[in-house]
Formats: C-alpha cells, sequence, structure tokens
C-alpha cells in the first residue's frame, strides 16, 4: 500500500539556476568558493533575460513536483532582467501548481543603480500580494548601507529576510555585521562559517555545501530552528534528506535521521498550506526516516492539493506537458549557453 504524506517544501532554491546543467565550462577553473561563484554562478545570472527565467523556474517547479515538493522558498538574482522577475517566477510556478515565496537578492555589485531595483522588485512584487520575502545575497557583497535598507524594508513590508550568511570563510564576518539587524522572521541560509548566534531559521543544503567546498555547517548543534534546502540543485527533499543525514554522520555518529526529519518538518513553518497537499509516493515507509534514510529513488506518484485538484499523476504533471516544458527549456538553455 504506497504511502500518503504532505507535500514536500524546499526551504532555500534558486529555480534560475535549473537551466545551468550542461553549461560550458568556465573560462578559469574555480579553486575555491568565491571563485566559483565568479566564474559560474556570475556569469549565469547576468545574462539571464525574463524568458530564459520562466523556462528555468517552470523546468525546476515541475522537477520539484516530480520529486513530491508542493512548495519552495526561492532566492532570485538576475541583473539584467530585475523588474518584473519576480512575477514571471511566480507565473511559472502557478502554472505547475507548486506554491513559491518569492525574494529578489539585493546585493553592490551591480552599483547603486542595481541595488536600488533589487530593492524596488522586492517592494514591488510584496506590496502587490506576492508571497515574498526581502532577498539579500550575502553581506560580503552588500554595505551596511544596503543591509539596513533590507533589513528596513522588511520590517515595513511585514516579512523576513532571505540571506546568504557565512557560506564561505570569505562571508565569515556576517554574524556581526547582521546580529543588529536578524530578526525571529528571518531566513539565514547555509551559517557554515558563523561565529555567533543570529536571530532566525537556518536553511541548510547539504549537497550544494560538499559541492562548494565550503564546510560542513554542524546544524544539529545551532539552537535555531533548522530547515533543508537544495541551493537550486533540484528539489527532491528525501534526496536532501538523506543527504543531509549522511553528511552529519560523517561528522558526528549520534546524528539520525529523524534529526533530518524534523528539519524537512520545520519548514511548514514558512508554508503550512504544503501540509494540506496529498503526496502518494512509490513507497510504503515513507514516513519512517529509517526507512527513507537508506532507499534511494523513491519518487511521487500522485498529488493532490488542498483545493482537491490532481496536480501529478502516474509521476507526471497534469498541468503542463512535460516532454514540452523539457523541450522549451532546452531551447532556451542553448540561447543561455551561447551568452556565457
Ligand atoms: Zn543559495
Amino acid at each position: 500500500m504506497p504511502a500518503t504524506t504532505p507535500g514536500m517544501i524546499c526551504g532555500h532554491h534558486h529555480l534560475y539556476s535549473s537551466l545551468a546543467r550542461g553549461m560550458p565550462a568556465p573560462p578559469v577553473a574555480p579553486t575555491d568558493f568565491l571563485s566559483i561563484l565568479q566564474q559560474v554562478w556570475w556569469r549565469l545570472d547576468v545574462a539571464l533575460d525574463l524568458e530564459m527565467i520562466y523556462w528555468s523556474a517552470k523546468l525546476g517547479a515541475m522537477e520539484a513536483l516530480m520529486s513530491g515538493t508542493t512548495g519552495i522558498i526561492d532566492h532570485h538574482e538576475s541583473p539584467s532582467a530585475i523588474e518584473g522577475s519576480l512575477d514571471v517566477i511566480a507565473q511559472a510556478c502557478q502554472e505547475v501548481g507548486v506554491r513559491v515565496i518569492c525574494s529578489y537578492g539585493v546585493t553592490d555589485r551591480h552599483g547603486p543603480d542595481g541595488a536600488k531595483r533589487g530593492l524596488q522588485e522586492n517592494e514591488r512584487f510584496i506590496r502587490a500580494g506576492g508571497h515574498g520575502m526581502v532577498g539579500v545575497h550575502a553581506a560580503f557583497t552588500c554595505s551596511d548601507e544596503l543591509l539596513q535598507q533590507s533589513a528596513d524594508l522588511a520590517h515595513d513590508l511585514g516579512v523576513g529576510v532571505h540571506i546568504h550568511v557565512a557560506e564561505g570563510a570569505n562571508d565569515s564576518d556576517a554574524g556581526r555585521r547582521l546580529e543588529h539587524l536578524a530578526q525571529d522572521d528571518w531566513l539565514l541560509v547555509h551559517c557554515v562559517h558563523l561565529d555567533r548566534q543570529l536571530k532566525g531559521t537556518i536553511a541548510h543544503n547539504p549537497r550544494s555545501n560538499m559541492n562548494n567546498g565550503v564546510g560542513y555547517a554542524f546544524p544539529a548543534r545551532a539552537t535555531n530552528k533548522v530547515i533543508l534546502g537544495t541551493d537550486g540543485i533540484g528539489a527532491d527533499m528525501l534526496e536532501e534528506m538523506r543527504l543531509a543525514y549522511v553528511a552529519g554522520r560523517a561528522h558526528d555518529l549520534t546524528i539520525t535521521p529523524l534529526i533530518a526529519q524534523d528539519w524537512i518538518k520545520n519548514s511548514y513553518h514558512f508554508m503550512p498550506e504544503c501540509k494540506s497537499d496529498s503526496v502518494t509516493w512509490n513507497y510504503d515507509s515513507v514516513e519512517s526516516p529509517w526507512h527513507t534514510a537508506f532507499t534511494p529513488g523513491i519518487r511521487a506518484l500522485e498529488i493532490t492539493s488542498s483545493s482537491g485538484e490532481k496536480l501529478l499523476t502516474d509521476g507526471r504533471p497534469v498541468r503542463v506537458d512535460l516532454d514540452e516544458t523539457r523541450a522549451k527549456a532546452a531551447e532556451s538553455a542553448r540561447k543561455l549557453f551561447a551568452l556565457l
């Protein structure tokens, strides 16, 4: 008898990176976290236009649904196409049937005008009724003034700030710079090199942290609430839970799958509506963390949203055509790669 659970939530995603798989190798091979950003992600994000963002988000949302994920907390950056970018992501997710909390990651990397337009995109989207948080890239690419403006805007809008914190050693000063700003409704992403406690929820991204060689975050030691994210590498939360468990075990043999399962469940605080979505899996012990920790390849078969609408059937999305979406996304990826 296949098991049924609520919808999963990806606690930190970058839907704009769905097209990045298979991108051309960077001109200079990265040797540390900062050069990964410079050689890969900052070359990609500046090339994005609104059409690419749409197909990237649609592909990412579709693959999330096929993994049993009905909610995404997204963090977006597209410095050449800021205005309207959060609407495009929200629209793509809506078309697939996935809930999303959008944020635009402000930064001083593109001068004061880029920073201002990033703040405006967050404000415009949220004031128009969009489900969002104020996004900030990371303290190390922002002036103290921009960090303050972002915190003030979030306070005015009644939402939290969604920010990368001390992901690499180059941002180890983030704790000192954010201590007087952070609030309980902030989402602090990574916190690998954080040297003090900040208010907020920590989003742990074990696969991304390993992929970038930034170190282990020891989330079980934090007194903050912890949730799990993928940092843009898909939205398969059972896969991320297995990784969270085994990455934890590599550093501490007292870590159990129950801890990783708690990190999955903590995300309902941000998107409680996903609790009312219903996912039927191809595996009957999906609710037992000691089973799922050692069972790769668990897939969603059927999803019914809280409204009663079928969103996934036989593992395929209902609202959008799987093959057509993959083909359109691949075409968009080719256009993107030509610009890199
Ligand atoms: Zn991230």
